[in-house]
């Protein structure tokens, strides 16, 4: 660095602090903004009570006194217009700094002060007028104690030719032209010295997909190598089980489904083992796509387990999956650890000789005297409630079956490809059309009475509801007490409503049979803290309202919520705050029904997640990508490194080796990832 003029040993102190070390990094300390210098306000259109952005020469500079003792530093300001005055109270050393001659842009409000004064936000000082050719888009670059902005721009001005000619980019040239991507040179000046903004941004980008993509190339290297010596099974297409379940469904795919199928077919039809994530909301129909998978398996003389984390959603699971498949003449069996021993033995039997083809069940399905005849898909629902080994253990009942798992936790994409970028995922979006829709309200104490008389009114015309108390760890006898107290006053006070109660404290059996009184409809209010299974399917249940919403996450707000709208009545959500002061977040929440964007939101809350099980932090720093909004960024990153390792996995072809070691460069510990041998 201090080999280049303008940098002495001072400056590269300064440089250091910036992250800016070699000639590479001052190529890639890229301006935070831009100031588009055409946009700027004309002095003398700048108004009283405007909020503008002016550039213009300084011409004359002064510290006056007030009365307060307060010293305020002026400057007075012209541009080809006119004239502005500037005021920064107690801020008397820009004496030092602001001098006459200089150009500067200024930004801020304008307001009335024995004329027009304006009380700069932001002062740039942007260089001599010389130097200053209208209707340029000024860098902004993140600076420095003792390298100011202005500076850095002085130097990049100076060296950028220099640089940027022996800037290489390692993209084959045919890759790069069928991902439409600018050569680094260039976007590097767009970068530095943009013509437009835009300009300025498809530069970065380009940039910034580089920076992404020796990433990429890790995960994308891990998941191959985790699928080779992963041989599966090879499954066909016979089209005899799953054309005749198209044919008799009550209703057409959505065209989320139609795709998630797809893929999980072009995974299952590979020999390689399918490890698929199919992620939606709770009631975007995540179960169909999964009894096509399981058919697909069928046809080509294997077996199905299906393994849902509670013997209530089993049995959903069992019920609708018998519906659908009873025209083709298949008959699923379903398997509960609280069968009796003689038909546990039975269906055992069954499942071990090849009479039962489909099967559905809990962790009952995982016990050791559990054996198939020919396992070839495991489906897994709420995965995430399952521990690792008891995956395993389901997936070890067969010879490297296929694995689909089942979420209803969606994982922001920005994360799921930094974090987990060799995970294949489908994704259900859309709900089906024709179900109901979930409205959502905020209402404060003052509402109260009446939120409570809507419940009772549900009841009373047939309805049901549910009513969520949180229950926060440090105080949750306290809590549990609440929930008590709320369903005990409402008891009395509905003498004509049934109410019932579950909580965390109750055991399995207990917390099952409350819940299955409510889906009878035996129970028509539930008191609940959130223990409420996800998945639960109570289609009559049309109104939920939750106490202290506050203490929620919002992404467990949203599991919430989904427990309503399942049927064909209009349902609503009411969160029931504390106060009457309405936090932001939670008005966020009512705006939208999209788990995605929510996922997103809770993430930049939390700054991590308590995703696949695991606690992940929230994101991996770049320097030129941001998140959540270069998420697209991601995919195409990971669309790059996909065709490099298509056709050369090791990168040892001479075109992709430097490639292979900026990756390395970066990522010292993915050596093994490309060792050849
Ligand atoms: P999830 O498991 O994703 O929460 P389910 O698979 O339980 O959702 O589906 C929710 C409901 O939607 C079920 O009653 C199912 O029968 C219905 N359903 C699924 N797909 C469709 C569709 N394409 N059109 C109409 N209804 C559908
Ligand atoms: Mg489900």
């Amino acid at each position: 660095m201090q080999f280049l003029k303008g940098i002495g040993e001072k400056r590269a102190q300064a440089f250091e602090r910036l992250g800016v070390v070699t000639v590479q990094d001052l190529l890639f300390h890229l301006p935070h903004r831009y100031i588009d210098a055409s946009s700027v306000t004309p002095m003398a259109r700048a108004r009283v009570g405007d909020d503008v952005a002016c550039v213009g020469t300084v011409v004359t500079t002064g510290v006056l006194p007030t009365r307060k003792g307060l010293r305020i530093f002026h400057a007075v300001l012209r541009d080809s217009s006119g004239t502005l005055e500037c005021a920064w109270p107690g801020q008397a050393f820009l004496d030092r700094v602001v001098v006459p001659g200089q150009l500067v842009l200024v930004a801020g409000p304008v307001r009335f002060y024995h004329g027009r004064q304006m009380a700069p936000r932001e002062l740039v000082i942007l260089g001599d007028p010389a130097d200053a050719d209208a209707g340029r888009i000024i860098p902004i670059y993140p600076a420095t104690d003792g390298l100011s902005h202005k500076q850095i721009r002085a130097i990049l001005a100076q060296h950028l030719d220099a640089m940027a000619a022996l800037a290489p980019d390692l993209l084959p040239e045919p890759l790069r032209r069928r991902f439409g991507l600018p050569v680094v040179r260039d976007a590097l000046f767009a970068v530095h010295r943009p013509v437009s903004v835009i300009d300025a941004e498809l530069g970065r980008r380009r940039l910034a997909i580089d920076e992404l993509l020796d990433l990429q190339l890790m995960l994308a290297r891990a998941r191959q190598i985790a699928r080779e010596g992963q041989r599966g099974t090879q499954f066909d297409v016979k089209r005899t089980l799953t054309t005749q379940l198209r044919e008799h469904l009550p209703w057409e795919l959505t065209a989320d489904q139609k795709q998630a199928i797809r893929e999980i077919f072009d995974d299952m039809t590979k020999v390689e083992r399918m490890h698929r994530l199919l992620m939606g909301d709770v009631g975007t129909g995540k179960t169909v796509v999964a009894l096509f998978a399981m058919l697909l398996a069928l046809e080509n003389d294997y077996q199905a387990a299906l393994m849902a984390p509670t013997e209530l959603l089993a049995e959903q699971h069992y019920a609708s999956l018998s519906r659908l498949v009873a025209p083709l003449g298949v008959v699923p069996e379903l398997l509960l650890g609280r069968l009796g021993a003689a038909d546990k033995r039975a269906a055992r039997t069954r499942l071990a000789d090849g009479e039962t083809r489909l099967v559905v069940g809990t962790h009952a399905l995982v016990q050791d005297q559990v054996a198939f005849h020919r396992l070839g898909l495991v489906v897994i629902d709420e995965q995430h409630r399952f521990g690792v080994e008891q995956r395993a253990a389901l997936m070890h009942k067969g010879d490297a079956p296929d694995v689909l798992l089942l979420t209803a936790t969606p994982i922001p994409r920005s994360l799921a490809l930094t974090r987990f970028g060799d995970l294949d995922a489908s994704v259900l979006k859309a709900r089906p059309p024709g179900r109901g829709v979930v409205r959502t309200a905020l209402r404060t104490p003052a509402h109260r009475n009446r939120v409570f008389e809507f419940v009772r009114r549900t009841a009373h015309e047939g309805g049901q509801a549910y009513v969520v108390l949180p229950v926060i760890e440090e105080s949750e006898r306290a809590d549990l007490r609440a929930a008590e107290t709320m369903a005990a006053s409402l008891t009395t006070q509905w003498p004509d409503v049934r109410v019932g109660l579950v909580h965390g404290r109750l055991n399995p059996l207990e917390r099952d049979q409350v819940m299955r009184a409510f889906r009878d409809g035996s129970v028509q209010v539930l008191v609940a803290t959130t223990v409420i299974e996800v998945g639960i399917d109570v289609p009559n249940a049309s109104v939920m309202v939750i106490e202290h919403p506050e203490r929620f996450g919002l992404a467990q707000l949203h599991q919430l919520r989904g427990r309503v709208g399942r049927g064909e009545r209009e349902s609503h959500c009411i969160l029931l705050t504390a106060s009457g002061d309405v936090p932001e977040r939670l008005r966020a929440f009512a705006q939208t029904d999209d788990g995605f964007k929510i996922a997103e939101l809770d993430l930049a809350e939390r700054r991590h997640g308590d995703l696949l099980g695991a606690r992940q932090s929230g994101g991996i720093d770049f320097k030129i990508a941001h998140f959540p909004d270069d998420t697209d960024l991601l995919s195409e990153a990971r669309a790059l490194a996909r065709a490099l390792l298509e056709d050369d996995a090791m990168l040892v072809k001479r075109e992709n080796r430097p490639i292979r070691e900026r990756a390395l460069a970066r990522y010292p510990r993915g050596d093994v990832l490309f060792r050849v041998g």
